[in-house]
């Protein structure tokens, strides 16, 4: 799955797919097996007729990976990737990344009422908050609000297009941290996506962890 060897891609293109996912898109699959850069991406993403900077590429290239299925690697993935550094090893898709099933548009107007237009991510009790055209002081990038169920469709087929509570309001920000950390082909916690994420610091932990609930010394 991970490289042997790192080999940086040399493509100073421009591309003129129709989206910034699209080129996104076009550009790692015109570099399976090398590592592209931040500023890469940036060229290829650029509006090819406004030569307009995407504000939101990080999202469209988590996008390519939780919906689109594609195996796109970062440094928290493989050691010898620099952080804005990234790889498309192979170009497989999961078969996992399933079709998005929508609310309808009276459903939705409905959760964005009863949301204040706002982000209903809560995390320790603490709501997110950040409401539609802010921008995002985190993740950068103008906020917008999109529907997610709230129980995978794998699991509860009958979409519920028509009830709004079934149906959340989130930023972009909390969309991927859903879908990277919450595996909807078992309704579990995707542990090893959350693993991958976080920092060396807190991967250590995890294994000191591990190592102790397995009964190993540590020093
Ligand atoms: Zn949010």
């Amino acid at each position: 799955m991970i490289p042997t060897e790192k080999v940086y891609s040399d493509d100073d293109r421009s591309y003129n797919q129709k989206t910034v996912s699209q080129r996104i898109e076009a550009l790692f699959l015109n570099n399976i097996g090398k590592v592209v850069t931040r500023e890469q991406i940036i060229r290829a993403a650029t509006d090819p007729t406004t030569g307009k900077e995407p504000e939101n590429w990080h999202q469209r290239l988590s996008e390519l990976r939780t919906d689109k299925g594609y195996t796109i690697l970062s440094w928290r993935d493989w050691k010898a990737l620099a952080p804005q550094e990234y790889i498309l090893p192979h170009s497989e898709r999961r078969a996992t990344a399933a079709k998005r099933v929508l609310p309808t548009p009276a459903c939705w107007a409905k959760v964005l009422t009863r949301a204040g237009n706002q982000c209903e991510w809560t995390e320790d009790g603490q709501r997110c908050g950040l409401a539609s055209g802010e921008i995002d002081p985190i993740g950068g990038g103008t906020v917008k609000l999109t529907p997610d169920h709230m129980v995978p469709h794998s699991i509860d087929p009958a979409a519920d297009p028509g009830d709004p509570s079934r149906w959340q309001a989130l930023c972009g920000r909390h969309q991927v941290m859903k879908k990277n950390y919450w595996d909807s082909s078992s309704g579990k916690i995707n542990v090893l996506g959350i693993l991958q994420a976080v920092n060396e610091t807190q991967k250590r932990e995890a294994l000191a962890f591990l190592l102790r609930y397995y009964g190993y010394e540590i020093k």
